[in-house]
């Protein structure tokens, strides 16, 4: 039975198995919160197994992730979890929202990584908050805010050896945690990593390999994301 439809993904229930939860990476893409959306064909695929691999490459450097496995090209099994209402960002490097917030300019090397939390609410444009809204507003207990943080500094520190070994930057991502009930301090990375929801920038040209290509009108949007697929070494890229 479907759960919910995103912009992106669509879950469904799982017979039986009221913990899990299946995600469908559909071919939609959408960008400026909603406002731009077209479908990519193939993508939906590609991010299930671009996400599978990285979810894997975290979990088996002991981050604790909703991914349990890959159903099927387009489908990954999860855990069912209640989900912080928070959007977190990590930036190694100055762009996007945060060059207009505060008239930094492109490209800075953001040392220490810059690290952001953002209310997850599309009609008011995700706006930046701090952990003081979180507290006051009740969005996040203490912990959990803390937990969000550090978690997502570990995944940055995990993520950036891999894509530079790849010949790529991790530019900046946003991240997504959420927790079984009976568990509120056990926070689990959810949602997804894929190249919708990071930048990532080819080394030496600095070239956009992520979703910029969709929001800026670049072209090649797909074909970018097999390019950095094929770096990193994951398998069955190429539809058969
Ligand atoms: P959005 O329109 O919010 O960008 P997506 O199309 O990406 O959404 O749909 C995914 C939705 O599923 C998001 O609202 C996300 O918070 C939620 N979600 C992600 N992982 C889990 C999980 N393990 N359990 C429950 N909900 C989840
Ligand atoms: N991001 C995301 N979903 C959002 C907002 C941001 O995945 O709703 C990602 C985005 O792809 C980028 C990082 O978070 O990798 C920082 O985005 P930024 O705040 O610069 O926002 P933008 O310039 O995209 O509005």
């Amino acid at each position: 039975m479907q759960l919910s439809r995103g912009k992106a993904k669509t879950l469904f229930t799982v017979k039986n198995q009221p913990q899990q939860l299946i995600m469908h990476f559909r071919d939609d893409t959408s960008a400026f919160n909603g406002n731009k959306i077209e479908s990519i064909p193939g993508k939906g695929r590609l991010n299930n197994l671009f996400n599978h691999h990285i979810m894997q490459h975290l979990r088996s450097h002991h981050i604790a992730t909703h991914h349990i496995q890959l159903i099927n090209d387009t489908d990954s099994l999860v855990h069912s979890l209640t989900m912080l209402p928070i959007e977190c960002v990590i930036r190694n490097r100055s762009t996007g929202s945060l060059c207009k917030r505060l008239g930094i300019p492109e490209n800075q090397i953001l040392d220490p990584p810059l690290f952001e939390f953002f209310l997850k609410n599309d009609s008011l444009g995700d706006p930046l908050i701090t952990k003081s809204h979180i507290l006051t507003f009740n969005w996040a207990t203490r912990t959990q805010a803390e937990l969000m943080k550090s978690l997502s500094m570990q995944v940055n520190r995990l993520l950036l050896p891999l894509f530079q070994q790849a010949g790529y930057i991790l530019v900046d991502f946003k991240l997504e945690f959420g927790y079984q009930p009976s568990h509120p301090n056990n926070l689990f990375l959810a949602d997804e990593f894929t190249l919708d929801g990071c930048r990532l920038w080819d080394s030496n040209t600095l070239e956009k390999m992520d979703k910029d290509r969709f929001r800026h009108n670049l072209g090649n949007v797909l074909q970018s994301y097999q390019t950095v697929a094929t770096q990193l070494g994951i398998p069955h890229i190429h539809p058969s």
